[in-house]
């Protein structure tokens, strides 16, 4: 339970009817594996996911590996990925942080986050996310899905997502701190909308705080 605008919120109950909704939750980025996913998420800033697949379906073709990827090379990687935002600077670093990934590494992604956040492109954003879908670590990504349900919900104030990440890992449970990224994400996308919530077809709607105070 936490304490939210003087009421009481039942974090099992709320994250129970989401699972319910979603039982199995999954990132809609496509990826075969911890490096894959960890390049999806890296090219998926300021980008749709619905985009990055479209340019990862030919970059996983012929680059899977971190050893492929340099072999490859920074050009061809701009030719595959040119058609989503800030693609010069994404294949740059997509090169740059292999190479980080082979000569630190041992041309395995790190499972820590002061270790990921090293690399190049990659800030805490897209660590936590490969943190929680790759490693199972509880971890709260926040991307702007997740900052306004947090805020709807009552459950962080913070004015950055860093911050609001911070606070939500500080009261959610571990063991629901690990799909609280990508329940709240998917909720946000499709139901909690950022102009128009579908409070009527909500299945948390008689605990949102947000709604509540509408009524
Ligand atoms: S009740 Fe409305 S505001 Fe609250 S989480 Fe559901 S859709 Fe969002």
């Amino acid at each position: 339970m936490v304490l939210v605008r003087g009421v009481l919120l039942n974090l099992e109950l709320l994250f129970s009817r989401l699972l319910s909704n979603i039982p199995n939750p999954e990132i809609e980025l496509e990826h075969l594996d911890e490096y894959t996913l960890l390049v999806a998420v890296m090219l998926s800033a300021k980008t749709t996911d619905k985009a990055v697949n479209l340019v990862t379906a030919g970059l996983f073709a012929r680059a899977k590996t971190p050893s492929e990827m340099i072999s490859l090379g920074e050009d061809k990687i701009k030719e595959i990925i040119k058609s989503i935002g800030l693609y010069r600077t994404k294949a740059k670093n997509l090169v740059a942080l292999s190479k980080n990934i082979i000569d630190r590494y041992d041309g395995k992604v790190p499972d820590r986050l002061e270790r990921l956040t090293t690399l190049p492109g990659i800030g805490f954003k897209t660590a936590k996310v490969v943190l929680a879908c790759a490693f199972n670590k509880p971890y709260i990504a926040v991307d702007t899905h997740v900052f306004r349900l947090a805020h709807r919900l009552g459950l962080a104030d913070g004015r950055t997502p860093d911050a609001v990440s911070d606070q939500l890992e500080s009261i959610i449970p571990k063991h629901l701190a690990v799909k609280t990224n990508l329940l709240l994400v998917l909720h946000g996308r499709y139901v909690c909308k950022a102009k128009v919530p579908n409070c009527n077809k909500c299945c948390i709607s008689d605990l949102c705080p947000h709604n509540l105070q509408r009524l």
